[in-house]
């Protein structure tokens, strides 16, 4: 019990992902746990610390475009976009980018607990230890 092993999240603990490319339906070993389905408690907490990371960032990132949309004065979301030479989409990828960065920086030496607890009011899934 030395190494306890918890479902892998980014593949659901099937050790494949699955996406679809070109209309194709492609299924690749995981990356994450290298087809294991499983990963180490370290690991697992950070998965999880990694998903509210990116809630947060996610929602930050949407605050700032209802923000620029839905201002008076100055231009919209596409328009700060094209600026940068860059589609909404990617655009909008870029700066939840640059928020997760700046929220892992903030959180860096937070105590864990707080993350576990912020972890479980944003309803992300607890740790799933599996069973040999
Ligand atoms: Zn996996």
């Amino acid at each position: 019990m030395d190494n306890p092993r918890y479902r892998c999240n980014s593949c659901k603990g099937e050790g494949r992902q699955h996406f679809d490319e070109d209309d194709r339906r492609i299924s690749e070993i995981c990356y994450h746990c290298r087809g294991q389905g499983q990963v180490s408690l370290e690991t697992a907490i950070h998965d999880r610390h990694e998903c509210l990371v990116s809630m947060l960032a996610e929602s930050i990132v949407n605050q700032k475009i209802r923000a620029c949309d839905h201002s008076d004065h100055g231009e919209g979301w596409g328009f700060h976009a094209a600026e940068n030479g860059m589609s909404k989409y990617e655009y909008t990828a870029a700066k939840i980018w640059d928020e997760s960065g700046r929220i892992q920086h903030a959180f860096a030496n937070m105590d864990p607990t707080i993350l576990n607890a912020m972890c479980d009011l944003a309803k992300i899934p607890e740790l799933e230890l599996i069973s040999e």
